[in-house]
């Protein structure tokens, strides 16, 4: 156990946050997308200790931060011309870009890929604590290994209190969702991982890319059981429900249980919240229009499960848009995906 400490953003903690990443230690800080948990890159042991506080498996590789795009020499060789094109494009932003390593880092950060992956966050805060680090910080999102990404310090402070040094409160991360991760070493350049940068504004910029698609798909039939491995994911059962019937069958759902007399959970929009509740859900508001919904899609997950439920219901809000990325993370938290035609 270490003491964790929560330091509000003044120029002194600022400060002090970056001593501590420069003296090989662990300081969680808001990003655009959700918070991280950051180390220098350039230090191994250091960056082991974001893999022990995480337990996450070393077979997951670390995203890379930069404060401004000119530190991609230091830590990538050879970046092709379409990589800076999207550098110029969507830096500092949701944008992580699959680039060749420079030996410079550690094997450990890309767990033991000759690839590495970079960005330059979009936020105030994160890019003063980079800047006055003077490094590159090695920064996978700042909660327990299969849980739900943190968007606030609070969520932070719940997952890894005691496993790290600092945590800087910026307030909630304004997208909500990870970053999308793009590898521009693959012809024509592949989404890995939707994200806060939609598909639809990076072909605006690039032409056609493809969507590496998600394994798990949707069970056939209406209610038909079996587990699926979850990822990104709450404490409590989740159901996703899919497809153009998805809210009847949601709703149809949600009695059946209740009848049977389980605290369900649901995430709703704000127009189809006074309906869930009424039917004697807990419920969770995602307000209205998509960046609302990704913006509070995780803290959700986790009110749900501080509120005691056995089973969380969300339905699907389709492909369009940070739509994808809500999409994909939905059907990683999921125990069970419900495709209702
Ligand atoms: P996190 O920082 O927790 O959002 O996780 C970073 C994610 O970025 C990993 O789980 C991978 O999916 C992806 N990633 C990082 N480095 C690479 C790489 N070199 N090649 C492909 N994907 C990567
Ligand atoms: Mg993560």
């Amino acid at each position: 156990m270490i003491s964790t400490e929560v330091l509000s953003p003044t120029p002194e903690n600022i400060r002090r946050a970056a001593e501590t990443l420069r003296s090989g230690g662990l300081v969680a800080f808001p990003t655009e997308t959700v918070y991280g948990l950051g180390a220098n890159a350039l230090d191994e042991t250091a960056v082991g200790r974001i893999f022990a506080a995480k337990g996450r498996p070393a077979a997951d590789p670390l995203i890379v931060h930069l404060s401004r795009a000119d530190g991609l020499a230091e830590v990538t060789r050879a970046v092709p011309p379409l990589a800076l094109r999207l550098a110029e494009a969507f830096w500092p932003g949701p944008l992580t870009l699959i680039l060749p390593k420079s030996p410079a880092i550690p094997a450990l950060v890309t767990s033991g890929l000759e690839t590495v992956a970079v960005r330059v966050p979009n936020h105030p805060l994160a890019l003063a604590l980079l800047e006055a680090a003077g490094l590159p910080v090695a920064a996978p999102s700042a909660n327990r290994f299969g849980r739900t990404s943190p968007t606030t310090a609070q969520h932070v402070w719940q997952d890894l209190h005691g496993r790290i040094d600092l945590i800087l409160d910026g307030g909630p991360a304004p997208i909500g969702v990870e970053s999308t991760v793009l590898d521009v070493t693959a012809s024509p350049p592949r989404i890995l991982r939707p994200g806060g940068l939609t598909r639809e504004m990076l072909e605006a910029v690039i032409g056609p890319v493809e969507v590496v698609r998600q394994k798990r798909t949707p069970e056939a039939g209406l209610p038909s059981p079996g587990l699926l491995e979850k990822h990104y994911a709450p404490q409590a059962e989740m159901i996703l429900f899919t497809g153009p019937g998805a809210r009847q069958a949601l709703t149809a759902f949600l009695h059946e249980q209740r009848a049977a007399g389980r605290r369900v959970g649901v995430l709703a929009t704000d127009a189809e919240a006074a309906a869930a509740e009424q039917a004697g859900a807990v419920v969770f508001r995602l307000g209205e229009a998509l960046p609302s919904i990704a913006r509070r899609i995780y803290a959700g997950m986790r009110w749900l499960d501080s509120q005691g439920v056995e089973l969380i219901l969300c339905r699907d809000f389709g492909e369009d848009g940070l739509g994808l990325a809500v999409h994909d993370r939905l059907t990683r938290a999921a125990t069970r995906i419900l495709h209702a035609p």
